[in-house]
Formats: C-alpha cells, structure tokens, sequence
C-alpha cells in the first residue's frame, strides 16, 4: 500500500539571489530527496516537485532553503488539503569556516527562511509538523517517516467503507455518534448493511468451498478438540468456514475494508427449525482473521473502533510486533503491577500471538444465538504497547492514547479465548483514572509497534483532539488539560 503513494518535497527560495541560486536550490533538493529516499527510513517515496493536485499524493514537505518571503505562500497554504510536514534543516551540515561568504550565506538560509515560511503557517492556523535537524541523520528521518506512515494511513481512511452488520448494541453510549460528523472529520464512511443481505451470500456458500477453507486452517493453526467432540467440532469449524467466506464475499463486493458485527443480529429465525439459516453465533473465527489481514473490526456495531484498527493496521504495516482489537475485559489487583485483562467473547487479531494459535470451539452463552462455535485462541506478547480509542463528545471527536506495559498472565484454562494483561501506565490507578476521566471506550485499537507520536500526528492532519496519556500522567494535569480542551474547541472554528 505504501507504494501506491507519494510525499511531495516543494522547496521555497526565490529569485533575489540570482538565477544562478534557484538552480543550485534545484540541485540541493533534488539531492536531499534522493539521499532521503535512499536512506531507507521512509516507507512512502518522497517526489520533488511543483504543487498541483494528484490523488497519489498523501502529503507535502516543504523546506526553504533561501529566504522566502512567505506572503507568497498564502494562497497556496489555502488552498493545501494534504497532510503537511515543515522540515527545517540545510543542506550541507557544517559551516565551511574558511570558505564561508555572502554568497554562501545567501544561499543556505534555511535558519531564517524556515522561520518566516513558519510564521506563516502559525498565523494561518495551518496544522502541521515541524521537524527540526540535519537530514541524513536517522532520528531525523525516522520522525518524517512517522508523518509520511501516518499521512498514507488519513489517505486510506479517506477511501474507507466499514460496513455495520446489524447496529451498534442497543443503549451502548460510547459505541454511538454522529457518523456524518465523522465522515467530515476523518474520511470514514460508514453504512448500515442488512444481515438479510449477508445471508443471501451464505446461503450460496457451498460445502465445498468450506471445505478447502477448513483445509487451510488445519495448515495454519493447531488443532484442538476439547469437550465439543469431534463431530460437534468440524460441524463448527465448518460453519465458521462458510461465514468467513460469505463476509469475504460482501465486503470485497461492496468495496468495503472495516466492518462491525452485533452478536443479537445473526440473520435466520429459531436455530431449531430444520429449514434454519442463519450464523450459529457471531463469526469470531471470521473476524480474527479479516483483521489479520487489514480489515477494520469493531464488536457490537463499535464502528468508530473499526475505523481506527483498519488505520492502524495500515499505518502499522510491515512492524513486526503487531495490532489488534481489544476489550478492557477484568481487573487484576495486585499492588503496583495492577493489570487490566484485555479480550473479547472471540474477536482478537493473532497478528499480536506469541505463538501459532489453536482452533477451538466452545460455549458461548451471549447473544441472540448461544451455541458452540470456532475461534482462534492463544497468549499475547509481552511488552510496551498503547491503546487507542476516538470519542464523540457532542462537539467534537476526541482521540485518546494510552501507553500499557502488556505482561505475563496465569494460565486461565477455563477461557479458552485469546487474550492480553497490561498495567496502564504509570499505573493502574492513574492510567485508568486518566483514561475514565477522558471519555475513553472499552474498546480500543491496540499495537505494539507504533508510539504516541504517530496518534500524534492522525489528530494533526485530521484536526481532532488528542489526549495522552503516560508515565508522566497524573491526574490533577490531565483534569486541567481536558478543561482548557473544552474552551479550546468552543473557540477553535472561531478561529479559521
Ligand atoms: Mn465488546
């Protein structure tokens, strides 16, 4: 995906030096962008050149090598949609003491040029990031490429449909909001699908076809019987089979690459009529794995939750460690390593297992439809991490993060569903508080890999709050910050 889009460099001087200078500006950029590229720290390719429109353009960089006087940049900056990055650095490191002259000096004003392209900025209320170093060091680069990863992951978020099989669960505060308000704000189009319709694809669903997809789960995971008994057990894994491959169909059909489930809308009338159709629970076996592969998953009709998994999972891709949905699931007190458990009935990605998963089937006793059904169960990494979540507060969406450290748990041989532990941090009675005070969900898009910087920048370039919170959290703060938020945001559209 990351090759599929690019970053613009546009470079500011002007013409007051002397042709002779544009030229080398010309040269200097088209150098600094290809050492950037080369150096391989970008994910995204970064392209020199003129500002126009493009569709695979995900975001501008701009540097003023010479001075730039920055009226010049004002009807440009309002009429930027993309994500901007402002880089302040030069192009060569170190002055050349014995050589330095005004021509030099009229050349390399990064250091006054910057700041004049940056007042700009700041009085148009342009949101953006400012990077300040030299450009081939690598901690430099590595912010650019937090941007640029983030930056394709708004792009992509702009091209998302997540479609909600069944709605949100009933009297569920925090899973609701104004999708139109989100669509505004974050891209994200959200859209009712009916699991009538869902089941017009289930039904052609043949045995055959579920077949050969059982066959690739015997490949990929162990196989573990337990009290279903065999017969019961393939029966599942069967059913399971024919629900991935029915919700596969409908989304790639419908252009969709997020979706929600509700557990109380499962298509199909009494499970006990011969003539039955419908799941035989909610389609956990399905859902762990559309999310392995990228697709945005919210339980319970949490389509913000959606939403956010399948940007992470894109800002994400190709990170080691992985990302999933997750639930606050049940407290663990124990001093100063209190832990929260983190889960869900069935749905949580094996892309953050420790080891191959186990294809199980057991009870659920939730929902409309309480039967036996397949899952993927295993233990998860162990770690820092942070969770994510976005809120509607009315007025505005609000994104919190929180940093976690995911640690060993006991071993629950009575819940055989894949799970997490992590203490919030600082600790539990701070993170937790924190995030209680900030709105947060019980659900949340969790990874390993990825740092607040990154969330950091998705509320910049989509204009949303953000809130952190971590090992420098404390409680009385934070409280003083969402106030000031409040006020903020009442005047924030005043503003523009
Ligand atoms: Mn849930």
């Amino acid at each position: 995906m990351f090759k599929d889009y690019e970053i613009w460099w546009v470079t500011g001087a002007q013409l007051l030096y002397g042709g002779d200078a544009v030229v080398a500006v010309d040269g200097h950029s088209k150098e600094m962008v290809e050492g950037l590229n080369k150096s391989g720290n970008i994910p995204v390719k970064i392209v020199y050149k003129g500002t126009n429109n493009d569709e695979k353009c995900v975001g501008i960089i701009t540097w003023m090598h010479t001075f730039s006087p920055a009226k010049m940049w004002i009807k440009g900056l309002q009429q930027l949609q993309k994500p901007l990055l402002h880089f302040h650095t030069q192009y060569n490191a170190e002055i050349p003491w014995g050589e330095i002259d005004m021509d030099f000096m009229n050349l390399n004003q990064s250091a006054h040029g910057d700041i004049e392209f940056g007042h700009i900025c700041t009085r148009m209320r342009v949101a953006r990031k400012v990077v300040c170093g030299y450009w081939k060091e690598e901690k430099v680069q590595k912010q650019i490429a937090v941007w640029a990863r983030v930056a394709a992951g708004v792009a992509d978020a702009h091209n998302v449909r997540c479609l909600m099989f069944g709605m949100n669960m009933n009297n569920v505060a925090v899973t609701d909001g104004d999708r139109v308000e989100f669509e505004q704000r974050l891209g994200y189009h959200v859209d009712y699908y009916p699991v009538s319709s869902l089941m017009d694809y289930f039904k052609k669903v043949t045995d055959k076809e579920a077949d050969e997809l059982v066959e690739e789960y015997k490949k990929l995971y162990t196989i573990k019987i337990d009290e279903s008994g065999e017969k019961v057990y393939w029966e599942k894994v069967h059913n399971a089979a024919k629900a991935e491959i029915a919700l596969r169909r409908v989304l790639k059909d419908e252009g969709a690459t997020a979706f929600t489930t509700n557990f109380d809308d499962l298509g199909g009338a009494d499970i006990d009529d011969p003539n039955f159709l419908g799941f035989d629970q909610i389609p956990g076996l399905a859902s762990q794995r559309l999310m392995q592969e990228g697709y945005g998953f919210g339980a319970e009709g949490d389509w913000k939750t959606a939403c956010l998994y399948r940007t992470l999972w894109v800002i994400q891709q190709g990170m080691p460690t992985g990302c999933s949905f997750l639930e606050d699931y049940t407290l663990n007190f124990a001093g100063d390593r209190s832990s929260c458990l983190q889960s869900h009935m069935l749905e949580v990605c094996p892309l953050i297992a420790t080891d191959k998963p186990k294809l199980e089937v057991h009870f659920l006793g939730i929902g409309i439809r309480k039967q036996q059904t397949a899952r993927l169960v295993f233990t998860s990494k162990v770690g820092p991490g942070i969770k994510a979540t976005v809120v509607d507060l009315g007025n505005r969406f609000r994104l919190i993060s929180q940093t976690v450290e995911c640690i060993e748990p006991k071993p629950m041989p009575n819940l055989p569903v894949a799970s997490a532990l992590w203490v919030p941090q600082p600790t539990f009675e701070i993170g937790a508080g924190a995030w209680i005070l900030a709105g947060g969900t019980h659900h949340s898009a969790f990874s390993y890999d990825i740092t607040e910087e990154y969330w950091e920048d998705f509320a910049e370039m989509t204009g949303i709050e953000y809130v952190k919170i971590n090992k420098d959290t404390n409680i009385a703060d934070f409280k003083q910050t969402l106030r000031n938020n409040e006020v903020y945001y009442m005047l924030n559209k005043a503003l523009k």
